[in-house]
């Protein structure tokens, strides 16, 4: 069954609004099994409207679309079906007392224009709205089937729940079930990443993988059709037992996993506190390990150690070492994660250093020039690295590896 989803609004061409209906719909109806191939979006004007639907109805055999359900002159969707279908319009009494109840439930006074909304095509299916006041059709038309829904996201996920999907399910019938899976790796680029499971992409119809590359990471999508969830589900745990077997720790979180989270499982697991001394990251460090509901239980406290006088006074690092080494040196960053631990009295202590830009450089310690060490039960160890981008990408870069380096620290313990 293919399917098109046509918002309308002129809200939405002037980039007033976002439009997430189109991708709530896309993604409910592609887990129900149906084939969305195309998606438009048109103002609230008649000829353009007719012409959009004319064309959905062409390609598609059921047609969604969402908005100009209203009460306002400017609300028509409704009205084009009705006029491309040759269908009289009619007032739908059963919606027009919902109406009336739902003002009154308010104690508010219904203003007659909202009767605009009972006005539905003659043979529609009503769909009532338990969330606002405009109901929403379906009309069937030999083997096309239309469906408006609201156009307020509230509204129409109610709607589409609670109706849509079992009048599709009854009509269509099951249409199997497709699941997706993300798996993120790092450290390792798209293309050798495509290099390692190429035999596996080319092989594989059902599941697919897909890869994705993203700023710091590469995302790995498995997207799996099965008669029921169990079976989608199945087909991609064994698919990715064989990519996991490629690439084993490369692969850090799954779906909305993210590092600092994966990290933030780690440490509770093992019962670890940890602190971090941040200089070229100034903060963020912390701010993602903050980012995890819970991370109060492991995350004891930081030092945003900007200058070197703080590195000092606060973090403890040997004025000795940054006269001889310098703020951006192996000998510093590991002075500040042992320098944080000992003052905070933690597990484990992280230190971040380097030039994020874009100044500040010199011919021996570039731009992107980060040092990020690890103290804990496990000793010290100092990872340099030479990031490329702007001033936030290699402050998110040096977050982001130090979370990873931490994450395999962790591992180790
Ligand atoms: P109402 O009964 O509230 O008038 P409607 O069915 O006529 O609803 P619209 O007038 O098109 O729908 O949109 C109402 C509001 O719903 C918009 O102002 C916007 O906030 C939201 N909305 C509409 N379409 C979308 C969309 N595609 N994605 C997200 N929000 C939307």
């Amino acid at each position: 069954m293919i399917v098109e989803i046509v918002t309308t609004g002129t809200e939405l061409l002037l980039g007033q609004i976002i439009n997430t209906n189109a991708p709530y719909l896309a993604q409910r109806l592609n887990e129900l099994g149906f084939n969305v191939l195309f998606q438009s979006t048109v103002g609230d004007n008649r000829e353009r409207m007719a012409q959009v639907l004319t064309t959905a109805l062409s390609r598609a055999d059921i047609v969604i679309t969402s908005g100009g359900l209203g009460p306002t002159q400017g609300d028509i969707t409704k009205e084009v079906t009705a006029g491309l279908l040759n269908l009289p319009m009619h007032v739908h009494e059963p919606s027009v007392r919902r109406i009336e109840l739902f003002f009154e439930k308010r104690a508010a006074i219904m203003p007659s224009n909202n009767l605009r909304q009972a006005m539905m095509a003659k043979g529609a299916i009503v769909l009532d709205n338990d969330r606002g006041t405009a109901p929403g059709a379906i009309l069937e038309t030999g083997d096309k089937t239309i469906i408006h829904l609201p156009g307020p996201p509230y509204e129409l996920e109610g709607m589409f729940e609670a109706a849509v999907v079992p009048y599709l399910q009854q009509r269509f019938g099951l249409q199997g079930i497709i699941l997706s899976r993300v798996l993120k790796t790092f450290e390792i680029g798209e293309s050798s990443l495509e290099d390692e499971i190429k035999d596996l992409i080319i092989a594989q119809t059902n599941p697919t993988i897909a890869l994705l590359a993203q700023s710091s990471e590469v995302l790995i999508r498995i997207t799996a059709k099965g008669e029921s969830k169990e079976a989608a589900l199945a087909s991609i745990d064994s698919i990715e037992r064989k990519i996991r077997e490629r690439l084993g720790d490369k692969i850090f979180a799954v779906d909305e996993e993210t590092m600092e989270s994966v990290v933030g499982k780690m440490l509770t697991a093992k019962q670890l506190t940890i602190a971090c001394a941040e200089s070229c990251t100034g903060g963020l460090l912390t701010s993602r390990i903050t980012d995890v509901p819970g991370s109060s239980d492991y995350l004891l406290g930081s030092v945003v150690c900007y200058s070197n006088e703080i590195k000092v006074a606060a973090v403890k690092v040997g004025a000795d070492i940054l006269a001889e080494h310098g703020a951006v040196s192996e000998e510093t960053a590991k002075a500040m994660c042992k320098g944080i631990r000992q003052q905070f009295n933690t597990d484990i202590g992280l230190g971040t250093t380097g030039i994020a830009g874009p100044g500040g450089a010199t011919t021996e310690k570039p731009v992107g020039l980060v040092y990020i060490a690890v103290d804990g039960p496990a000793g010290t160890k100092c990872y340099k690295n030479e990031f490329s981008g702007s001033r936030e990408k290699i402050k998110y870069r040096t977050t982001q590896t130090a979370l990873n380096i931490l994450r395999k620290y962790i591992g180790t313990l």
